[in-house]
């Protein structure tokens, strides 16, 4: 795997130990501008890494430094991410900047390839168990909404970096009905803060369920939740996830 070298000023010190993989897009207009705004001291945000659309890498700060990637965040109940994390900007419009016939652009295959080896190398160096591999919109779900729903999540895992329990359909969905009791109690085992409800679901859909981001817990959204909170629970216990 090459990387180059494009040092950014925008890092300090980090306060804690490495347990998060954060993902990004660039949302702007151009690799080349969000490499510059990245590289500007005045901006004051950075990442460790930045991949290019042909799948190019660049390194803009050391693992063992602090960049300036996540902003306010929180997950499984921790702040200060960026002192607890590796953020990899993926250049893409996304939001922002659609594709020429309108909707997201997409992620092509080499940029997707390269973020897996980086991934890779990352998690394993660092020793990041699979449930801290995560979207900067589970750790930001008010604020952010990259790397965006069109980002394949089940590419990853199917690489083996992170979890996808395949949805559950047809006969062997069980289903009793409109239970919400345990909705929060399931968005935390992720990971999701409960500061704005709403927005968690909406993270959470946008990750693993994208085809329907609303913010509403309807009965698709509580059962995939019931199945990611429990895929997170036993990978947390330390027991093997028979679909991870
Ligand atoms: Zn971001």
């Amino acid at each position: 795997m090459q990387i180059e070298d494009a040092p950014s000023p925008n890092f300090d010190d980090r306060k804690h130990p490495v347990t998060l993989l954060v993902l990004h897009y660039t949302g702007m207009e151009s690799g080349d501008a969000a490499l510059a705004r990245m590289r500007d001291p005045e901006a004051k945000v950075s990442a460790h890494y930045m991949v290019w659309e042909d799948g190019r890498i660049v390194r803009l700060v050391a693992e063992n430094d602090r960049a300036w990637h996540a902003g306010v965040s929180r997950w499984q109940g921790l702040e200060d991410l960026n002192s607890r994390s590796i953020g990899i900007e993926i250049v893409n419009g996304g939001h922002d900047y659609p594709a020429p016939g309108g909707g997201l652009p997409p992620y092509p295959d080499a940029q997707i390839s390269a973020v897996i080896a980086l991934a890779r190398e990352i998690m394993a160096h660092h020793d990041i168990p699979p449930t801290g591999l995560v979207a900067h919109s589970d750790i930001a779900p008010a604020r952010k909404i990259d790397p965006g729903e069109h980002f394949p999540w089940q590419r990853l895992a199917k690489a083996g970096l992170g979890l996808w329990p395949q949805p559950e359909t047809g006969a062997s969905c069980v289903w009793s009905g409109g239970d919400t009791s345990r909705l929060n109690t399931q968005l935390a085992a992720i990971g999701y803060d409960l500061a704005d409800i709403p927005a968690a679901l909406r993270a959470f859909q946008r990750r693993w369920m994208p085809a329907a981001i609303t913010g509403f817990a309807d009965a698709d959204t509580l059962r995939r939740l019931a199945q990611i909170a429990g895929a997170y629970t036993s990978a947390a216990g330390g027991s093997s996830s028979p679909q991870a």
